[in-house]
């Protein structure tokens, strides 16, 4: 059986980052960045005064209470028309470029208007340079200010106004479709009757495709026929990523991967060598018309096996459409607060919680009731990833942890 590392080498490799397209930057938040970004300005565009006060030439104050006669006034988007001579000041304001012949800036709050157009500055000492922002002290022009891949946030979008691109070219999200399916799921809306569960899954699998950065649609539950399943299925091979889960284990009602393969799905693996998780199904659907190849996950049903494949497969996955480098979750290590006793030979993925114990993580298994247990799952913040072989991992010994999204 496959390995964890082999089966996501085998994910990675069907993985290509989606060609990048042009878009606006009003539609940009959350994509990522396929070029690099060049500033065509200067910024600030000028020598600028960071406050409200005066501008003068710092040598004319050398005691208090000196008197200068004020030339003129110059707000944020005017430019000064005076030079600044020894005895005189210039009003500005916040943003306003510095008049030629100044080299300072007084705050008005240090400053008090006098008789006969003069201001009387109260500062014992100015320095040159205070209070004035240097022209292209923050960007110069032909400065590369991004460089891809870069995820798209608040902060990149205002730099790109800033350097005056209003659209760029990124990747796009990958579309990804999720399709549940087992004869005894109900809606979440129903109380389940005798033998039915709620579908948890299709919501667990829309929150995480979300918190990993792409947006998904429910194609709903299928039954565990194949006429439904074939219907499901070939809705979802028009995305980008089709997820589904349940029936793909060994039972009598498993169809999926069968199912999948008679509508030219190519299966790369089946089973993968963890827990929970061990019957994910992985294939590859190209396209005739050049869209790039639909990658099929087959999720086993249970909620948290769901979500561990998920989070090890599927996310690379996404990262890597979306083209960023596939890293998956963010992983470290911590020390065991108790015993943990590790049965079977595959390596385990256990719902637990790390904290910072005075500047070292240490993490502590919850009591997990297996793969339907998605009740303590919520209460986990990390998954503890026990290496395989059956021992009792004791208190104190470092271990593996996967931090879970916030
Ligand atoms: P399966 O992988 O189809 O054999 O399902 C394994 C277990 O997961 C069974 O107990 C199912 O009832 C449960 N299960 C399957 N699909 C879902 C779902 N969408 N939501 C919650 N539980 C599910
Ligand atoms: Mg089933």
């Amino acid at each position: 059986m496959l390995s964890v590392d082999q089966a996501l080498q085998l994910v990675l490799q069907h993985a290509q980052p989606l060609p990048p397209r042009r878009v606006q930057l009003d539609e940009a938040l959350g994509l990522v960045l396929a070029e690099e970004i060049v500033s065509d300005i200067d910024s600030p565009p000028h020598d600028k005064s960071v406050v409200d006060g005066y501008a003068l030439r710092a040598a004319d104050i050398a005691s208090p209470n000196v008197h200068l006669r004020v030339l003129e006034e110059v707000t944020a988007g005017m430019l000064p028309t005076l030079t600044v001579e020894s005895g005189t000041a210039t009003r500005i304001m916040t943003g306003a470029p510095i008049p030629d012949g100044a080299d300072a800036v007084v705050m008005v709050e240090q400053t008090e208007f006098a008789e006969g157009g003069r201001v009387r500055i109260d500062a014992p000492t100015v320095r040159p340079g205070q209070n004035i922002t240097r022209r292209a002290s923050s960007l110069s022009r032909g400065k590369t200010v991004l460089v891809p891949p870069k995820r798209l946030r608040g902060v990149e979008l205002g730099l790109l106004a800033e350097v005056g691109r209003t659209s760029i070219s990124a990747h796009p999200r990958p579309g990804l479709a999720i399709l549940a399916t087992g004869n005894e799921l109900v809606s979440p809306s129903q109380l389940p009757g005798p033998g039915q569960i709620r579908n948890s899954n299709s919501a667990l699998l829309h929150g995480l495709s979300a918190q990993a950065g792409t947006l998904s649609h429910s194609l709903g539950i299928a039954r565990d026929a194949a006429i439904d399943l074939r219907n499901g299925i070939s809705a979802g091979l028009q995305t980008r990523i089709l997820v589904l889960s349940g029936g793909v284990s060994a039972g009598v009602l498993d169809l999926v991967p069968q199912v999948l393969v008679e509508l030219g799905v190519e299966q790369v693996f089946h089973k993968v060598n963890l827990k929970p998780g061990k019957p994910l199904w992985f294939g590859v659907k190209r396209h005739a018309d050049g869209q790039p190849p639909t990658l099929v996950f087959g999720l086993p049903g249970n909620p948290v096996s769901s979500l561990v494949c998920f989070e090890l497969f599927v996310r690379p996955a996404i990262q890597k459409l979306s083209g960023l480098a596939p890293t998956g979750l963010p992983r470290g290590t911590a020390e065991l607060t108790k015993d943990h006793p590790q049965r079977g030979e595959r390596p385990t993925y256990w719902p637990s919680v790390v904290r910072d114990a005075g500047g070292k993580p240490e993490v502590s298994p919850l009591p997990w009731k297996g793969s339907g247990d998605l009740a303590t799952l919520a209460g986990a913040n990390c998954l503890a990833c026990f290496p395989p072989g059956e021992r009792v991992f004791k208190a104190g010994e470092m271990i593996g942890v996967m931090h879970l999204p916030s």
